[in-house]
């Protein structure tokens, strides 16, 4: 009887072991590919900066990146539940968000900006004052237009349906990412960026609190690939200088 239980003991750590070590091989990434140049859905393919920072984090750490593509609110609790190994999705690093998740070491700088109508009476962030403003759900924007005096937010659960109701007259403005911003206003005729930035913040892995290996591999991982001029170029490859 006793042999019985120490062998099953033995079958059950090796079968926990085979689990551990297929799950272990792929790092699963949370994302919203609706946010352009960052991620996007290109055919059957997620592409873009933060898909390509990973690729090349994955192969670093030998391990096969499995890219999630959810609904931005959900990214963080998708790390948090071990859903996803890390949340990648322009993720800005906030105070707040901190509580709840670790983030690594910032990979790229971002901005928050205003969108508005050409000929908009909407020219400088304080004139958002009264407004009705768009914004993705959960995001820094949806925090930020909290904060606008008398200001009526209009959420949606994705940036180019918040663009959509501003062509439309449906809104005053959207608060959105600088670089998606871009391109959202290239891509939609009769709409424009306000020249000054309303917030300055930095994009960072997303990594669940107890897993503090993961977060210093990523940024070891991070600091080879920064150094090597890696990050630039991919960076540079969907965002050209003006
Ligand atoms: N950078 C913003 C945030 O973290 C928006 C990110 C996004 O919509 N993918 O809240």
């Amino acid at each position: 009887m006793k042999k019985l239980m120490v062998l099953s003991s033995v079958v059950c750590a090796m079968l926990c072991l085979c689990a551990c070590g297929s799950s272990s091989k792929k790092l699963v990434m949370a994302t919203n590919a609706a946010f352009p140049p960052y991620e996007s859905v290109e055919g059957n393919e997620i592409i873009g900066i933060d898909p390509e920072i990973a690729k090349l984090i994955a192969d670093d750490l030998g391990r096969e990146l499995v890219i999630e593509d959810m609904a931005f609110d959900s990214v963080i609790a998708a790390v948090q539940t071990g859903k996803a190994d890390i949340a990648m999705a322009g993720l800005t690093v906030t105070e707040d968000r901190k509580k709840n998740i670790n983030f690594t070491d910032p990979y790229t700088e971002a901005a928050q900006v205003i969108v508005v109508k050409e000929g908009s009476e909407v020219t400088t962030p304080d004139d958002l004052e009264g407004k009705t403003i768009g914004v993705q759900i959960g995001t820094t924007g949806d925090i930020y237009a909290e904060d606008i005096k008398d200001a009526t937010i209009e959420r949606y659960s994705k940036f180019f349906e918040a663009i959509n109701a501003l062509s439309q007259d449906k809104i005053d403005a959207v608060i959105v990412d600088r670089e998606p911003g871009k391109v959202f206003v290239s891509e939609n005729e009769g709409l424009k960026m306000i020249d000054e930035e309303f917030t300055v913040e930095e994009y960072a892995i997303g990594v669940a609190k107890e897993n503090t290996e993961l977060l210093d591999q990523i940024n070891a991982s991070l600091k080879k690939l920064q150094e090597s001029g890696k990050i630039d170029e991919i960076i540079g490859k969907y965002i050209k200088a003006e």
